[in-house]
């Protein structure tokens, strides 16, 4: 029997598919049924396009049949199957579009010693070029030595001829008629797959076992719409739920399904169903879980949806059908678009994928509003999961997820004592307030006692307190929600919404202290950027706030961080003193017209003492506790 050769890409990609690094050899299995499906689909078509009324679709079938003493699989379809010629076009060449890959690639070739190329990039090149265009029929060769296709084409009367295609790769193929006998079914292919040796890192054989099988059926082809028998078991259930009537799915179907499917052992809190009629047309079937996973925040934690095509399944966590601030998001696509050869390395360039992935985006964001609505209790739980994502998500790319998301989060309310969403807040202003109040702290209770927040407080306006760690980097990004700017009550930006009354009321008592405020400022050199005098400092004598875009408790967070970089970042510090504190009287008198030696030192003592206080009360550390005790000490003892 005469061998012919393979077309010179095919070739390249059969040395490919045999000597392949391909991790995902087991893959093979759900090609192979998908193309019996595709053989299954194209007959029912046939049948009912030429009134052929001897085909019936509950006929159709899959079938793996594992043999241990032989170490073959066989894989039957009783679909349309090929003709002699059909065999030689479609087994013999590949796919245009990986023929153009193929051309000029020199660097593929791993005897091409040419080719500036390492090792692991050409196996990395050999994955992305393998994932391009899908491995097809030829992935059969990462598992096989030898490869028989015998093949008996649909035809009305029933009698085309019986061909057999053989190969052992890379040397070429044959085929061969036989005689009709050979075959016993009307039409159809039936594919012999002889497995490889095992080797010390590779495990073919398992693929003679039952379990395997079951596994992969279960895992990659299960709702095949056609049976996929092993023996008298259909391993497949062919019926995907998401494709069933909505009215006859119950929830506890869904959430059986979600726990099973995606490990869990929680019902998820929010079932999203849907689908979608258009240029992509799609079925999603997405879960919001009822905690957070314990890898959620590590760099483990995988995000993305199931990808099937057609009931397909061709990917496990397709990431790109998920923003990352909906990255806690599980579940499902299915869409006829998509081709079944998408792969991770060409997932970025599908149009398709794309235009799902933003429709699935909008879809989770309304859900999650709705929850927020219609489920304030159970979402506040979510969001407690979940939430910091969110703001991360804020934060992202420069604020750009502003809209998609600023209506989900939510802050702890000072007056409302629980938490609040920026609308609710909104809602509730002044008619005189012109910002957002916000205060960064370490925690509500230490946030409330801050002297800036009861001046607000006072005035009856309401807080947002920010605890967590990333709000205020947040917030800063954000910069307003509705027109109306955000306003930190501990910085000195806050001046501005002062009332004109305080304001001169300040302007004047600062007048008068000038020469002692440049003092005290000279004394605390290097420390602070300014002293000023603050009328929102109701019983504390001193507080700290900031200038500019870096506060305290930011740069509280960017030093707790491990990079070297954070470090260097420092808040530009304000020491604020309270003009109608006693305290400030005290150092006054002290002061004098300035040409009192031991008044002044005095001053220069007391402004440290106010300084470190301030630093405590912004839960800063003091620089240095000791020299701060022996202070407090001496003031003791100079009472004597
Ligand atoms: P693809 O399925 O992406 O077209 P494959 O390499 O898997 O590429 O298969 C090449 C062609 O061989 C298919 O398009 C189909 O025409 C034919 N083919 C493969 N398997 C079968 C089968 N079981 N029955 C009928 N035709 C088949």
């Amino acid at each position: 029997m005469a061998k012919k050769q393979f077309k010179a890409e095919s070739k390249k990609l059969l040395d490919l598919m045999i000597n392949s690094i391909y991790t995902n050899r087991e893959i093979f299995l759900r090609e192979l049924i998908s193309n019996g499906s595709d053989a299954l689909d194209k007959l029912y078509y046939k049948a009912l396009t030429s009134g052929d009324s001897g085909i019936k679709k509950n006929d159709f079938f899959i079938e793996i049949v594992p043999d241990k003493d032989l170490r073959t699989i066989t894989i039957r379809d009783n679909g349309i199957g090929m003709t002699k010629d059909e065999l030689e076009t479609n087994l013999g060449t590949i796919a245009k579009s990986g023929s153009q890959i193929f051309k000029d690639d020199s660097a593929l070739d791993a005897s091409d010693t040419s080719s500036k190329d390492s090792p692991e990039a050409k196996a990395k090149k050999a994955i992305d070029i393998i994932g391009q265009f899908g491995v097809g029929f030829y992935s059969a060769f990462m598992v096989s030595d030898l490869v028989t296709v015998t093949s008996k084409s649909y035809s009305t009367d029933g009698k085309s001829s019986v061909n057999r295609w053989t190969s052992s790769g890379a040397d070429g193929y044959s085929v061969e008629e036989l005689p009709d006998s050979a075959f016993d079914m009307p039409s159809g292919t039936e594919i012999v797959l002889h497995l490889k040796e095992d080797t010390d890192g590779e495990n073919f054989s398992t693929f003679l076992e039952d379990y395997t099988l079951r596994e992969l059926v279960r895992k990659y082809s299960d709702y095949i719409r056609y049976p996929i028998k092993l023996g008298d078991d259909t391993l497949n259930t062919m019926e995907p739920i998401w494709k069933r009537q909505k009215s006859k799915v119950k929830p506890e179907d869904y959430n059986d399904y979600y726990k099973s499917k995606f490990g869990d052992y929680m019902d998820p809190v929010r079932v999203i169903r849907t689908s979608v009629e258009g240029v992509s047309s799609f079925t999603a079937l997405m879960f919001i879980p009822g905690h957070t996973p314990f890898d959620y925040y590590s760099k483990d934690f995988e995000k993305g949806l199931t990808l099937y095509s057609s009931g397909v399944m061709i990917m496990e966590r397709c990431p790109d059908l998920l923003p990352d601030y909906f990255n806690f998001v599980q579940g499902l696509v299915d869409s006829q678009d998509l081709s079944l050869n998408i792969s991770r390395e060409t997932l970025q360039q599908d149009r398709q994928l794309k235009n799902i992935a933003k429709n699935l985006e909008k879809k989770i964001k309304r859900e999650l509003e709705d929850f927020l609505k219609n489920d304030r209790e159970e979402y506040e739980k979510f969001f407690g999961n979940f939430g910091r994502q969110l703001k991360y998500g804020l934060y992202d790319d420069f604020g750009m997820h502003k809209d998609t998301l600023q209506d989900l989060v939510l802050f702890y309310s000072s007056t409302e004592k629980k938490l609040v969403t920026l609308a609710e807040y909104v809602e509730r202003m002044k008619e005189d307030q012109k910002s957002i109040y916000y205060a960064a702290g370490e925690s509500i209770d230490k946030i409330d006692l801050l002297p800036q927040t009861e001046y607000i407080k006072n005035k009856g306006y309401e807080i947002l307190y920010l605890t967590d760690e990333v709000d205020e980097f947040v917030i800063q990004m954000v910069q307003d929600y509705k027109d109306k700017p955000f306003m930190s009550v501990l910085s000195e930006d806050m001046s501005q919404d002062e009332t004109e009354e305080d304001k001169n009321r300040i302007a004047k008592a600062e007048e008068e202290s000038k020469d002692l405020l440049e003092y005290i400022k000279e004394s605390l050199s290097g420390k602070i950027a300014e002293v000023k005098l603050s009328p929102r400092l109701t019983g504390s004598a001193a507080t700290l706030t900031n200038k500019g875009e870096i506060s305290l408790e930011m740069e509280k967070v960017l030093k707790s961080m491990p990079m070297a970089e954070s470090q260097a970042f420092q808040a530009e510090r304000i020491l604020e003193l309270n003009p109608d504190h006693e305290v400030m009287s005290v150092m006054k008198d002290a002061y004098g017209d300035g040409t009192n030696d031991a008044g002044k030192e005095k001053v220069a003592r007391y402004a440290n003492l106010l300084y470190n206080q301030a630093l405590l009360i912004s839960g800063l550390p003091v620089e240095n506790p000791v020299a701060f005790a022996q202070e407090i000490n001496k003031l003791i003892t100079d009472q004597k």
